[in-house]
C-alpha cells in the first residue's frame, strides 16, 4: 500500500555534505517537507574540496572487491552499498548532467574533474523538490523539551521538533570546512556509543636526512610497491618534509596508524622496481660499463629517478651496497621507518565515530528513536579511491529509507 507523505511530516537533515544532501533528495522525492541545516555560510565544502583533486566519486572494480575495501565494516555496509552501488552513483551523477569516466586505476571521476558543476545542479534539483537549505545554522543538541536547538547567525536560538531527524555531520578532519566532530559529546551524553576519532588516509612522519628533505620534499615516487604487515600495494607515494603521503600510503594507512599507536613505529618496505625481479635488475646493473658514478649506473640500468635513488640512500646508507646483486636487493627492499602519524585535522578522512551497533538496520540511533545518522560520522573507514564518497551516498540513501519506513511513507 502506498501512503502519501502526510503534509505535517517534516524532516530535519543536519549537515549539508553528500550524505545529508542525498538523504534530503530521497526524502523530498517521496513528498516529505525537508529542511537541511548547516553551520557554514555555504553547503558541501568538503565535497568541493574533494573536487580539487578531480572528485573521485567511486570505483569501477567488481562490487564484491569494492565492498571488501571497508575492512571490518564491510559486512555491515554491504546491504547499503548494494542498494546504492557504484553504478547507482554513476547514474545519479550522469542524471545531473555530469558525464563520468574511468581513470587508469579504475577510479571514476566526472569528466569536468570538478565538484562545483555537480553541486550546482544538485542544489537546483533539491530546490525544485521543495528542499529548504538553511546555512549558518549550527545545531547544538536538544533542549529539555526534546527539540532540536540551532544557533542562528544573529546570535538567536531556534528550536524545532521535526517528525524525524537525519544527522549527517561528517567526521573531524579538515575542521575548517565545517565538520569538527563537535557532535560526539552531544550524542555520547544521550547514550549513543562512539569510538574515538582517529586520522584515516593520512601522512606519516619519517626521519629524513636534512639533505633528502630539502631536495626531494614534494616529489612523487611513482610506480612503487609498498609492503607493510604482509600487505603489498602498488601506486604512488609523495615525499613531504615530514615524511610520506599519497595514494599508496593511504591504502596502508589504517594498519600503519594502528601499528605506530601500538609500537611507536612501523617499518614500511619499498620495492622501487616492482615489475622487475631481483635477478633481472642485477643482470642489467652488471651490464653497465665500469667507471661511472653509482647514480649513473642506477639511472642507466634501471631508470630510477634521483628521488628513488636517494630514498635507497636513506634506507641503506649514503654509500649504498656495492655490486649488482646487493644493489638489486636494495632496489627491491628499501626500509623506511615511520615514527608518527600526522594529526586528524590534516587527514583526508576520519575513523571512529558513532559505533555501528548504536544504530539499527535503518541507521536509526537506538538510544534516540526518530534520529538517524549517515556518512562519515559513522564508524567505518576506507582507503581513497572513491570509497569514502560512495559510502556517504549509500548511508545517506539508507538513512532516508529508514525515515520513510518509520513515517510509513512507501515509495
Ligand atoms: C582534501 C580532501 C579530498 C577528498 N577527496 C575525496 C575523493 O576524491 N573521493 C572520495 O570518495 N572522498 C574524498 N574525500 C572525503 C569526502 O569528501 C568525505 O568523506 C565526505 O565529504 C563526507 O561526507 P559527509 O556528508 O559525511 O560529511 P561532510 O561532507 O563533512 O559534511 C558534513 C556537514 O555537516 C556540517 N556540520 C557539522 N557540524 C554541524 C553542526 N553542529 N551544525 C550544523 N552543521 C554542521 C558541516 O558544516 C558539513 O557541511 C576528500 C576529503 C578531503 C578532506
Amino acid at each position: 500500500m502506498t501512503k502519501p507523505a502526510p503534509a505535517a511530516d517534516t524532516v530535519a537533515v543536519i549537515g549539508a555534505g553528500p550524505a545529508g544532501l542525498i538523504a534530503a533528495e530521497r526524502l523530498s522525492a517521496a513528498g516529505l517537507k525537508v529542511t537541511v541545516c548547516d553551520r557554514m555560510p555555504s553547503v558541501g565544502r568538503k565535497f568541493l574540496m574533494a573536487g580539487r583533486g578531480g572528485l573521485n566519486l567511486t570505483h569501477s572494480e567488481p562490487l564484491e572487491a569494492f565492498v571488501a575495501r571497508y575492512g571490518e565494516a564491510s559486512a555491515w555496509l554491504a546491504p547499503m552499498l548494494r542498494a546504492f552501488p557504484p553504478q547507482g552513483l554513476i547514474d545519479w551523477a550522469e542524471g545531473l548532467g555530469q558525464a563520468t569516466f574511468v581513470g587508469s586505476s579504475g577510479r571514476v571521476f566526472p569528466k569536468t574533474l570538478k565538484a562545483s558543476p555537480l553541486l550546482r545542479t544538485w542544489l537546483a534539483r533539491l530546490a525544485a523538490q521543495g528542499v529548504e537549505v538553511r546555512t549558518r545554522r549550527e545545531w547544538q543538541g536538544w533542549n529539555e523539551a526534546g527539540e532540536l536547538v540551532f544557533a542562528l547567525p544573529d546570535c538567536g536560538i531556534e528550536s524545532v521538533r521535526p517528525s524525524a531527524t537525519v544527522l549527517a555531520l561528517g567526521g573531524a578532519s579538515w575542521p575548517k570546512l565545517g565538520s569538527t566532530g563537535g557532535w560526539a559529546p552531544m550524542l555520547a551524553e544521550r547514550g549513543v556509543a562512539t569510538a574515538p576519532f582517529r586520522p584515516a588516509n593520512v601522512g606519516f612522519d619519517a626521519a629524513w636526512s636534512e639533505v633528502f628533505r630539502d631536495r626531494f620534499a614534494g616529489q612523487p615516487l611513482k610506480g612503487v610497491a609498498l609492503t607493510f604487515d604482509r600487505r603489498r600495494v602498488r601506486g604512488e607515494a609523495m615525499v613531504t618534509r615530514y615524511g610520506l603521503e599519497g595514494g599508496a600510503i593511504y591504502a596502508l594507512s589504517a594498519r600503519l596508524r594502528d601499528a605506530i599507536g601500538a609500537e611507536g613505529h612501523a617499518d614500511l618496505w619499498f620495492d622501487l622496481r616492482p615489475d622487475s625481479s631481483e635477478a633481472e635488475l642485477a643482470q642489467k646493473l652488471a651490464q653497465v660499463k665500469a667507471g661511472q658514478s653509482l647514480t649513473n649506473v642506477l639511472r642507466k640500468a634501471t631508470g630510477l629517478e634521483p628521488v628513488a635513488i636517494n630514498l635507497m640512500r636513506e634506507a641503506h646508507g649514503v654509500a649504498l651496497p656495492s655490486g649488482p646483486a646487493a644493489l638489486a636487493r636494495a632496489i627491491k627492499g628499501s626500509r623506511v621507518r615511520l615514527t608518527g602519524v600526522q594529526p586528524l585535522d590534516r587527514a583526508i578522512s576520519t575513523a571512529g565515530g558513532i559505533a555501528l551497533d548504536a544504530v539499527d538496520e535503518h541507521l536509526m540511533l537506538t538510544a534516540l528513536p526518530g534520529v538517524f545518522a549517515a556518512g562519515e560520522m559513522l564508524d567505518w573507514e576506507a582507503p581513497t579511491g572513491g570509497y569514502l564518497l560512495q559510502a556517504c551516498f549509500a548511508t545517506g540513501w539508507a538513512a532516508a529509507g529508514g525515515v520513510l519506513a518509520r513515517l510509513g511513507v512507501e515509495v
